[in-house]
């Protein structure tokens, strides 16, 4: 039983841990993934339970203090803190409970994927999740949630049963397709503007627990007609197939041959989710048209494939990104891609091209609030680098990537990869119709906007 102060407001009796500055544990819960933000709450509300949840937000109301949710902190705009706002930690609402008659999981809303995945796999069931095994399931899901198995299962939104979520009023509702299937339209893409979420509910399908994935390496002086020859086999390749193409430096690691290492290459990610002594053969024609320099595809966990990319997105880095969608990638729009992505400001920085299609097609274009399912390619630009005075330079080179890649752009963009660039572009993440009726929807749940440190939908006014 912890009574806590911030500001002059007081509470007594909430039943979790609350931190505050000064205190030893304060620092470390209040760092988020983008070393960039540095950002000083306060008082951190430490929940492990729904009720701590809705004390938190009554407090938090109740004191005229600003919230903010405290998913898995992978923001990179660093939305999970504020200065001087009160963080709702989600940490501690970490359980995880699959059933597999019912094919289901119910996780809670600060679970990572990395938990997640470990959970699902005991049972040879998998979502689609983050590609990165630290990513937090809350801020991913809520944002619709791309990954490798998005092609074959839909978007993590796309397979929300039901949530239970606290409100702006500090009340425990449900919300699925029978009961606030207004609140369950709007939770699926359109972020944590509508309410806090406890507990995820979320479909499960088979997959691995071995799963035909791994990596191709490419030389960067063939990039632009390995793009090609990888853009025109995407748009026949099975839905099994995950793959996305990424611009990275090579590591300094054994398996790379040694005139590459510390120079930029072309890595095609490969998570084949089909029976998995199909997986090769599905590859084939790629192999064949585009010989890697560097093969490490083969029979591998899934969770493994989901570990991927850890190595290469450390915690505490500086990090500015952006992103767009593309209908296509005509081959002028490659050589231009080409041209910059690998040339780089710095070795961490990636530059990753999402395939579309399949089973993201499939799904109702205004099943969900997610704004666009039509466009082919999700291109991430990742800027990400060590040292602070590096800023500018980094900074500038994401941009200009962007702005030489615009006149391609189909205007919408993945809300999920987007840093800080205004009212304007999250709208567009949503288009006019989807955003006006999310207002509409954020007016009934949120009227005063206390669920306003996100990509923040205004209420109607
Ligand atoms: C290394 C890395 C890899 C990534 N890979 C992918 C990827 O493969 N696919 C993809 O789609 N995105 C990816 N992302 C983007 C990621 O999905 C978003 O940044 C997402 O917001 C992170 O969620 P979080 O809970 O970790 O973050 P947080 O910073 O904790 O939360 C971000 C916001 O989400 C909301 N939120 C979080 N949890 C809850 C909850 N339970 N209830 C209500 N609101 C909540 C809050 O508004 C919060 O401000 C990646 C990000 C990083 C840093």
């Amino acid at each position: 039983m912890t009574g806590l102060m911030a500001g002059t407001a007081a509470i007594e009796n909430f039943p979790g841990t609350a931190l505050h500055p000064g205190e030893p544990a304060y620092d470390q819960a209040r760092a988020v993934f983008n070393g960039m933000i540095d950002r000083r709450p306060a008082v951190i509300l430490r929940c492990m339970t729904t009720d701590d949840v809705v004390a938190a937000v009554q407090y938090a109301t109740g004191a005229g203090l600003p919230l903010t949710v405290y998913g898995g902190g992978h923001s990179v705009t660093g939305s999970a803190v504020a200065d001087g706002a009160v963080c709702v930690d989600l940490r501690g609402l970490s359980g995880v409970a699959v059933d597999p008659s019912a094919r289901s999981v119910q996780a809670g809303g600060g679970l990572t994927w990395g938990e997640l995945d470990a959970a699902t796999q005991e049972h040879g069931l998998a979502v689609t999740g983050g590609r990165v095994s630290s990513t937090g399931v809350g801020g991913l899901a809520l944002g619709s949630g791309s990954g490798w198995l998005e092609r074959a299962l839909g978007f993590t939104c796309d397979n929300l049963l039901a949530a239970e979520v606290v409100t702006a009023a500090g009340v425990r509702v449900t919300a699925s397709a029978g009961e606030n299937p207004d609140l369950f339209w709007a939770l699926r893409g359109g972020g944590g503007n509508f309410g806090i979420v406890t507990r995820f509910t979320l479909r499960l399908h088979p997959v691995g627990p071995l799963v035909y994935g791994g990596m191709l390496m490419y030389p960067a002086a063939g990039a632009a007609e390995v793009l090609r020859t990888w853009r025109d086999f995407m748009a026949t390749a099975p839905d099994a197939l995950g793959a996305g193409l990424a611009f990275i430096t090579a590591p300094p690691a054994d398996f790379v041959p040694e005139p590459v290492r510390g120079h930029p290459v072309l890595g095609v990610v490969v998570c084949w989710s089909g029976p998995v002594e199909e997986g090769a053969d599905a590859l084939a024609p790629l192999l064949a048209a585009a010989p890697p320099a560097v093969t490490m595809v083969q029979p591998m966990p899934y969770t493994a494939v989901q570990q991927l990319l850890d190595p290469a997105n450390p915690h505490g880095m500086q990090n500015y990104w952006s992103g767009d969608f593309f209908q296509t990638l005509p081959d002028e729009a490659i050589d231009v891609l080409v041209g910059l992505a690998t040339q780089p400001a710095s070795p961490l920085t990636q530059v990753i091209v999402v395939p579309s299609g399949g089973a993201l097609g499939r799904v109702d274009a205004d099943a969900t609030a997610f704004g666009d399912r039509g466009a082919q390619f999700n291109l991430h630009y990742l800027g990400m680098w060590a040292d602070p005075a590096d800023s500018a330079a980094n900074i500038a080179s994401i941009q200009a990537l962007r702005t030489a890649m615009k006149p391609w752009a189909t205007g919408q963009v993945y809300l999920n990869f987007l840093g800080d660039e205004g009212q304007a572009r999250i709208e567009d993440g949503f288009g006019p119709q989807k955003y006006a009726r999310l207002r509409e929807i954020k007016k009934v749940w949120d009227p005063t906007n206390v669920f306003c440190h996100n990509q923040n939908i205004p209420p109607a006014p």
